[in-house]
């Protein structure tokens, strides 16, 4: 059967590096796509971990399976298999689940992702290429075009249009997903807030900056909120800081085939930093999106064709931090009984970006403890993907709820009323989950709720 993923030229393509990873950085060092993919010996250690296999129990769709995949396609044998190969990478959360139970650390989401470019051919997505486009060339229309949205919404009219199933009947059944869940967009972006905060900008003579803030989408363009309270967490224990003023990370544009705008991203951002060091000196990048900034951690993997890049990015990764990370735990102090009161029992879900993507799992857990003592309770299965994953959630929204029903099973199971997270897909898509199964929690952004526990009180 054929199919877009009946891709036997998958290995030329994969060769045209302005197109594709040129090289994969694995755990064992720099391979070819071919030779990254050759290191699972399918021996299925992984298997228990990947939540689409233990979902379905399907062998296609585990990470041994889309392994096998992806090499029979680069070797010429898929033959038959085409249509499960196009599932198979379609349905990968991208999680990395799979290769932190590795023993040789497969990069199995980088692997999707490579076979996703090569079905896709020269000519990425178009709505991901042209949103990449906007906001690298034209920003402000980009915002006036949110905007447009965010007013357009406020007439009822997209939900009146996803009653009568418009949405469905033009092929655009995620937009409607996206009308009923999405939070109210706000007028003024985050990015505007933070550009006139005078305490964000250097003074002349002043204190030298520690930390440089970088909105992500997510908190930039929805969550304001969650980028003003890192913001505030930020100042209050680190100390002097800026705002990077930045462009989106990247990851839209590489998750979603675009390579070339990817990189792109990147080398602003490079150029960005570089700026800042040279004025101010050594700092710290923080986001507050493990998604964002566990993707700007491996900024080095898009340019290894690259000698001169690859070593300015390698350089700007290491300066890279997620907020979760960035405030240590050691300086916390047991909450006010008031503060925790509003918490109810806190738990944490580790955003997958955050525990597989960054390995970051424990500065967390340490500052909850701290500050909450008995009202913080763990979470059984924590780690596994709460089904957001970017836009997951709108392009396989039968696994998306499946796996979904699972992390609010589990948070039910624990009695727990405040659901700390790292990553804003994760915000959306468990109090998307929370509102209907177990209304009486809700998912807050770890830097909000750490904001909150550790704000000073009038004494
Ligand atoms: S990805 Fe790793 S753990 Fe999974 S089957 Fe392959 S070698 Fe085994
Ligand atoms: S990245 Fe996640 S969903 Fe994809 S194969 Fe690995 S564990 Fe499974």
């Amino acid at each position: 059967m054929n199919s877009k993923y009946d891709v036997n030229e998958m290995y030329d393509r994969h060769a045209e590096g302005e197109l594709h990873l040129p090289s994969l950085l694995t755990h064992l060092g720099e391979r070819s796509l071919y030779d990254a993919v050759s290191q699972c010996s399918r021996c299925g250690y992984c298997e228990t971990v990947c939540p689409t296999y233990m979902l379905t129990g399907r062998e296609p769709i585990s990470a041994r399976g889309r392994n096998q995949l992806v090499r029979m396609s680069m070797e010429g044998r898929l033959g038959g298999a085409a249509a499960a190969a196009g599932e198979a990478l379609d349905t990968c959360l991208l999680c990395g689940a799979c290769s932190e139970a590795c023993f040789a650390k497969v990069p199995t989401a980088d692997i999707v992702l490579e076979g996703r470019r090569a079905a896709l051919g020269p000519a990425p997505r178009l709505i991901p290429s042209l949103l990449s486009r906007l906001m690298l060339d034209r920003p402000g229309l980009f915002g006036f075009l949110l905007r447009l949205g965010a007013l357009a919404r406020l007439t009822g009219l997209p939900r009146l249009a996803g009653k009568l199933g418009l949405f469905r009947m033009l092929g655009l059944a995620p937009l409607e997903k996206a009308e009923r869940e999405a939070p109210r967009m706000p007028f003024t972006f985050l990015a505007g807030k933070l550009s006139a905060d005078p305490e964000l900008a250097a003074a002349p003579g002043g204190p030298a900056p520690a930390w440089a803030y970088f909105a992500p989408c997510g908190p930039n363009y929805l969550f304001t909120a969650v980028g003003e309270a890192t913001v505030a967490l930020l100042k209050r224990f680190l100390g002097k800081g800026l705002f990077f003023h930045n462009n989106c990370c990247g990851l839209l544009a590489y998750n979603y085939g675009d390579i070339r705008h990817a990189r792109e991203f990147a080398r602003r951002n490079i150029k960005k930093y570089e700026e800042l060091k040279e004025k101010h000196g050594e700092l710290k990048v923080i986001g507050d999106c493990s998604s964002c900034t566990a993707f700007m951690k491996t900024y080095e993997q898009l340019f290894t064709a690259e000698p001169e890049w690859r070593a300015r990015a390698a350089a700007f990764a290491a300066a890279v931090r997620d907020a979760i990370e960035a405030v240590p735990s050691t300086a916390m102090t047991h909450a006010p009984r008031e503060a925790l009161a509003g918490a109810g029992r806190i738990t944490y879900h580790d955003s997958c970006r955050a525990c597989h993507g960054q390995g970051i799992r424990k500065e967390p857990r340490e500052a909850l403890r701290t500050l909450a003592g008995k009202n913080f309770v763990e979470l059984p299965e924590s780690d596994w993907c709460c089904g957001g994953a970017g836009a997951y959630s709108f392009t396989q929204p039968e696994m998306s709820e499946r796996i979904l029903r699972r992390k609010t099973a589990n948070i039910a199971s624990v009695r727990a009323d405040t659901v700390a997270v790292g990553g804003t897909s994760c915000l959306l898509q468990i109090n998307a989950g929370l509102k209907r199964d177990y209304p009486r929690a809700k998912a807050v952004h770890y830097t909000q709720l750490l904001e909150r526990l550790t704000r000073p009180t009038a004494k």
